[in-house]
Parts: structure tokens; sequence; C-alpha cells
């Protein structure tokens, strides 16, 4: 027997709909591209973005249609995520930190009809001109007084011109919640890059998923900074959880320094904030060599890669709680959040801290499982490691415009590449990325925990483990360090940091120091690119050609 309760589908607009009427004077604050901050509330992003929706219909764009962005976090790019979606168009989140090569390839992959850029990237667009001759528009979000001349690109389309004369009434239309209603590309650290097609329902499971008091915890009390940007991944979802839950959202657009964050959270009395870890880095060395302290802040979610403990420190140190959560392009993002429960209360605080750094529990909506070597479950004793599957209805299921399809290790679960541990409360540990693992005579050393460890020493800005060949143990460790100024760090105090932290044998053989460590488009360290560094300094003389091998 069917229940008798209503068909009512989840959709995006719904979303907006929402914060329009009950939260309509919620501000919605943005530093723009421009300069000036810019602000206003969800009744006018509602207004504009059925405005954006009648002019997109006048471009001549069909219902599945791709309409790319090229964007900062900011109060146009908001009006994209709900007049696109919200229309039944698909928006297609493009991370401008790509080479344009990379841009240009995914934008001829997603087929997308039209895109639209914020004025800084003009010439990303520039040196992709041929790439974009097939557009319908090339949109950049700006107004008229700032309006660029290119001369390579002679038809730009200005984002208020193109919306100015339409109306602001517009009806939402009632979409099957199956309908795509986002597209994003998964940062090809792991190969080609990959499309995932979001939809109205998983979008919005997620969203309410993810509003719960353990996971990220908004609610119409915040004023919330989402630093991880809108151009991967939604923001973990925050442009939908905002308006969700009628938090004021504060939009820091291009400015990610120290200074500028710092100033925006002061002024906007940001309580709540998310990003990946070395954004944090950036703020917390700013703060300190300026003996700044937060007023508002309180809570910070954390995630992309494995937030070090002593990062957890610095910031509880200065009021703010950390979350640290998990998750991946394709999970919508997030799996797992790492909140305690009432009975780690009673904690020691290095055992709080200890859970903290987590990576944490499967949040309601994801079931997770781990397999062995052996292809059996692993123990649930937070010692035990395997492969981590996932399946959820926010979990891709396929990638768009692509024969691939996401690992399957098993019928019906999503193989993460994560290898991990869970204790008996469900709280994941990540071992390593399988790939990022050091593979040592038969043994994995956690490159993870190697770097944390090294983050906790007072003179080093930031650290990765890579593996490096050895003719004996098939791989080693090789800890690659950039250093605060002035700071030195020898080999020997490398030995001595971990000498009674980790066995023997994970200790690194050398430690190498750099001047800047690369990351990924999406901010974590760049571990292909780190490895080649080792190799090449290894071709030309040993790292550290003074000292004998670590003994094992
Ligand atoms: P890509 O897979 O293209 O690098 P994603 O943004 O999808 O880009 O990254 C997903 C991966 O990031 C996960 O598989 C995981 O290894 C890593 N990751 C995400 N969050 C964390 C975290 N909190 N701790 C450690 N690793 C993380």
């Amino acid at each position: 027997m069917l229940g008798q309760m209503m068909q009512w589908p989840l959709l995006v607009s719904s979303i907006l709909r929402h914060a329009a009427s009950y939260h309509g004077d919620t501000e919605i604050v943005s530093r723009t591209v421009e300069g000036p901050i810019h602000r206003y509330t969800y009744a006018d992003l509602s207004r504009r973005a059925k405005q954006l929706a009648n002019a997109l219909g006048r471009l001549g764009l069909e219902p599945g249609d791709r309409v790319g962005t090229l964007a900062w976090n900011g109060y146009r790019h908001l009006e994209l995520y709900y007049g696109v979606s919200g229309s039944g168009l698909v928006c297609h989140t493009i991370n401008p930190r790509l080479f344009p090569e990379q841009i240009a390839f995914i934008i001829a992959h997603a087929g997308d009809r039209v895109l639209f850029s914020d004025l800084s990237f003009l010439p990303i667009l520039e040196q992709m001109a041929d790439a974009l001759k097939g557009l319908k528009a090339v949109v950049i979000m700006t107004d008229e007084a700032h309006m660029p001349s290119s001369p390579l690109l002679p038809d730009l389309v200005c984002y208020e011109t193109l919306i100015a004369e339409e109306a602001d009434e517009y009806e939402w239309p009632d979409l099957d919640e199956n309908t795509a209603s986002g597209l994003c590309y998964t940062s090809g650290t792991t190969g080609e890059p990959k499309g995932v097609l979001y939809s109205h329902r998983s979008s919005v499971l997620h969203a309410m998923s993810c509003a719960l008091p353990d996971v990220l915890g908004l609610s119409a009390l915040d004023s919330v900074s989402p630093v991880v940007p809108m151009f991967h991944v939604n923001a973990w979802g925050i442009p939908f959880i905002a308006p969700m839950v009628g938090a004021k959202l504060v939009m820091p657009g291009p400015k990610l320094d120290g200074a500028s964050i710092h100033e925006l959270f002061e002024q906007e009395g940001v309580t709540f904030t998310a990003g990946v870890p070395t954004v944090w880095l950036t703020l917390l060395d700013w703060m300190d060599s300026h003996g700044q302290s937060f007023t508002s802040l309180k809570r910070v979610a954390i995630g992309g890669s494995a937030v070090p403990p002593v990062m957890i420190s610095r910031l509880q140190d200065k009021g703010v709680t950390v979350r640290h959560v998990w998750g991946m392009t394709e999970t919508s993002p997030l799996g797992l959040a790492a909140a305690l429960k009432a009975k780690h209360e009673g904690l020691a605080p290095e055992q709080k801290l200890a859970l903290r750094a987590k990576q944490g529990r499967p949040l309601f909506g994801m079931e997770f499982r781990t397999r062995g070597t052996d292809g059996k479950p692993i123990a649930r004793d937070g010692k035990s490691f395997g492969s981590m599957l996932v399946r959820g209805p926010w979990v891709a299921a396929g990638y768009y415009n692509s024969p691939a399809s996401p690992a399957h290790a098993e019928e019906g679960w999503f193989d993460t590449g994560d290898v991990v541990t869970m204790d008996a409360d469900g709280f994941v540990q990540i071992v390593d990325r399988t790939k990022d693992a050091v593979k040592s005579g038969g043994e994995w050393i956690s490159s993870i925990e190697l770097e944390n460890i090294a983050q906790s020493h007072p003179a080093i800005k930031e650290a990765a483990v890579v593996a490096k060949p050895d003719e004996r143990w098939g791989e080693r460790p090789v800890l690659v360090v950039q250093l605060k100024p002035e700071a030195h760090f020898s080999r020997q105090e490398m030995i001595d940091l971990y000498t009674g932290k980790v066995a023997r044998w994970s200790i690194p053989d050398d430690v190498l120091v750099v001047d800047e460590l690369p990351h990924t488009a999406t901010g974590k360290l760049l571990k292909t690119a780190i490895r080649e560094i080792v190799v090449n300094r290894l071709q030309v003389g040993s790292l550290d050609e003074d000292l004998p091998p670590v003994s094992r």
C-alpha cells in the first residue's frame, strides 16, 4: 500500500522560494571583483534570478542545456546557481585555476552553450578565444561601466545589460526532481577530468543533511562565509544550505589573502566559515604576525584534504571550533563530519583532539563499507584499514558524456580511492589516498600521518610526504617542506621529530626544503609535481649527501 502524501519534487528553486518568502530581508554581502562591497537580500536575489531566467530563455537555451560559469563567490554567481538550475538548465561551474587548455577541454566536453565569466578571467578567455567561438554568448559578470573591450573577443555581452530589461516575474518550472541541475568536473588529480552531473533531488537532499547540527550546523542565527569556492563542488552546498535555513551569506569574492578575509569576517560578524586547510594556514599566519583575533567567528568546517591537528588547536586557541569534513566531487561533496558524541564529553583534551582530527562519521543518507585487501570488511577497531566504498542519493552513478563509470568495486558501491580505518562509533580516519600511500617493503606508510606530525614543528609552514623509488624497499618516504621565514630545519631535527611518534621504518629517509609547495587547482598538495621535484633532485645526487641513511 502506498502512502497518501503529496508528490512535491525536491527542486533547487524551492530553496530560493523559501528564502525569498520567509527570509526575504536577510542579507547577502559580497566583496566584488570591481572592488566595493555589495549588499542585497534574498528577496533581491530571487528577483534577479528570475530576470536571469527570462534572459536565458531569450538567448534560446533549451531544457538541459549547459551554462558554464567561471566565477568567484559572489551575488551574481549565486543568481546563476538559481536562475540557471531553477529554469531547467544545467549550471556548469568551472575552476578558473585550471590551465586554459583544460578549461577549453571541459567547456567542449560539457557542450556548454553560454559562458558567464567574472572580469578577472578575461585573460583566460582571451587565451582560449578560438574555443569560445561556438558558444551562443560569452557574458561578463559586470555592469557597462566596467565592461572591458577585447579585440580577441569582440562580442562580449554585459551581464547587467543582459538582465536589465527582463521582467522579474517568472514561474519556476515544475521539473522532475531527477532533472540535472549542476555539473562539476573532478580536479583531474586522478586522470582526465570527469563530469559529475548533480540533480535537483541530490542537491536538495545533500543540503538538508549537511545543514544538520552535527554536520555544518547552520541556522538563521548565523552569518556564513563560504571561502570554499562556488566553482568547485558547489562550495560544499553552502549556497543551498544558507538560504534553506535563512542564514546571512558573506561572499569573499576574489580576495582570499589573510588580511582581506579577516577584515570581511570582522565587518560582517561572520560566525561560520568553510574551506580547505591551506586557506586557514594563510589566515592564521597573518593573524599571528599582526596580533589579531576573531570577535564573531565560532565555527569552521575544514576538508578537501586532511586537517593537521595543530591547525585545530591553533583555531581552538582563537575561540573557533573546527569541524573536520570529508568529501569528493563524486559525493556532492560531503559524506563524513567529525562531530563528537555525548559520551566523548568527559574525554581528555588530547583524546578529543584526536577524534576531531579524524575525517568523521557518516552523514545520514550516506552508507559506507570498507574492504580489506582480502575483499572482506575490516574490523571497526580504528586500527585495521581497507578501501572505503560509499553509496547514497548524492553519490555519482555515472560521469557526464563518458563511457567511464565511477569506480564500482561492487555493484552499486562507489570506490572512493581512499584507504581508511573505522571505529565502532563510525569515525573514519583516512590513512591515505591509495595512490599517495608510500609502499615500503610490503608495508603502507601513511603520508597524511607523517605530514600532520611535520606540520606541528614550529619551523615548518607546510609539509608534504611523497615516495621516492628505492631499490631495496620499493619506495621510501621523503619529507618535502616549505619553511616559515628565516626558519631552519635539518635532517637530524626531522629524525628527532618523528622518533617515538611513528614506527622507525616509517621515518622519512630525507627532508627536502623548497621555496613553495605546488598545489592543485582546488588547493590540495599536488603530489605528482612534488614527487617530480624529489625525483629530479635525486637525479643530480642524493637529497642530502652529508648524512648516512636512517637506520631501520
Ligand atoms: P579529485 O578527486 O579530483 O582530487 P576531489 O575534490 O573530488 O578532487 O577530492 C576528493 C579527495 O580528496 C578524496 O578522495 C580524499 O582523498 C580527499 N579528501 C577530501 N576531504 C578530505 C579530508 N578531510 N581528509 C583527507 N582527505 C580528504
